[in-house]
């Protein structure tokens, strides 16, 4: 099943959160949406699935229009929210019983519970109150909760935040793995997260689009952006002219007379570092090209 956005704009009160959003989510693709705090994700998830309307503009689903009053949204969408608020007093098994109730009735509905505990990884949670659980182990039910009735649309927000690094690597699989048949869209703000899951990114930023590429072309096109040098010398040099070279983004101070420098990637800035250097009569002890923070470089990016 295919998500199609058409030019979503969404205000709150009379700040724009979406400014005519336009993208498609083909079936069986799984979709990294990313962008800093505040650039949308969020707004654009709950539009999706129909829990607040656009302020103008639609959302598809298989080429049908959709919206908060449409009873199959629900049937057709998986959702884990943003910060997965759940039942902290019901148990495990409890909640997900509960949440299968409006989908599925007698032995279907058991069944549904048994095997989302399983996929899961619930087992031996299942009788514990949610309260209790660690982060990992309350989003594994925020999860259960997303699949329980076999959406073909997974729409997950932040699935790994706040996870320690083992906890993510298993969540990661785990929607690795229920993704298989279904078509995804997974936000982050963290960069290398997409990287484990994705095929495709789209980086939004103040509610527009800055990228919608192939994974691989975004990150060439991220890694060409900006070129990172490590230089030292032999004595302090003036900081401010450092950072008047041509090209030169930023200087940044590492050591007495040692400083990492962003530069921006038409050309290589070592030549124009070393004949600085040679006017100034400073000598050049080391010069090394690094490469760059991902992080950092999409920070940059969406600045
Ligand atoms: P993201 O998920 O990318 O961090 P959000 O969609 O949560 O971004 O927020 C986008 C912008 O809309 C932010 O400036 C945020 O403060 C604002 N916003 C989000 N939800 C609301 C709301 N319910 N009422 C008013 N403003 C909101
Ligand atoms: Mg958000």
């Amino acid at each position: 099943m295919s998500i199609t956005v058409e030019r979503v704009t969404k205000y709150y009160g009379t700040q724009k959160a979406l400014d005519n959003l336009s993208f498609e989510v083909k079936t069986g693709e799984i979709v990294g949406f990313l962008g800093p705090n505040g650039a949308g994700k969020s707004t654009m998830m709950k539009i999706i699935t129909g829990f607040i309307p656009p302020s103008s503009g639609r959302v598809l689903l298989n080429g049908i229009e959709t919206g908060c009053d449409d009873p199959e949204i629900r049937r057709k969408i998986g959702y884990l929210p943003e910060n997965n608020p759940l039942y902290p007093e019901m148990y495990v098994r409890e909640y997900l019983g509960f949440v299968a109730s409006f989908y599925l009735s007698g032995k279907e509905r058991q069944k549904a519970v048994d095997e989302i505990i399983e996929l899961t990884g619930l087992v031996p949670e299942q009788n514990k109150k949610i309260g209790s659980l660690s982060k990992g182990y309350r989003q594994r039910v925020g999860l259960a909760h997303a699949l329980i009735h076999n959406p073909e649309i997974l729409i997950l927000d932040e699935a790994t935040s706040g996870l320690d690094p083992n906890q993510i690597v298993e969540i990661r699989s785990l929607i690795k793995e229920a993704g298989k048949e279904k078509t995804v869209l997974i936000s982050t703000h963290i960069m290398q997260e997409v990287e484990a899951i994705c095929s495709r990114i789209i980086i939004i930023d103040r509610g527009t689009i800055v990228a919608d590429d192939p994974k691989e072309k975004i990150y060439s096109r991220i890694m060409q952006a900006i070129q990172t040098v490590k230089v030292e010398f032999d004595r302090q040099p003036d900081e401010k002219e450092l950072a008047s070279i041509p090209g030169v983004i930023s200087v940044s101070r590492t050591g007495s007379n040692m400083f990492i420098i962003e530069a921006e990637s038409k050309a290589d800035i070592r030549p124009h570092i070393f004949s600085y250097a040679v006017n100034n009569n400073l000598t050049v002890l080391s010069l090394i090209r690094q490469e760059s923070n991902l992080e950092e470089v999409f920070r940059k990016l969406t600045a």
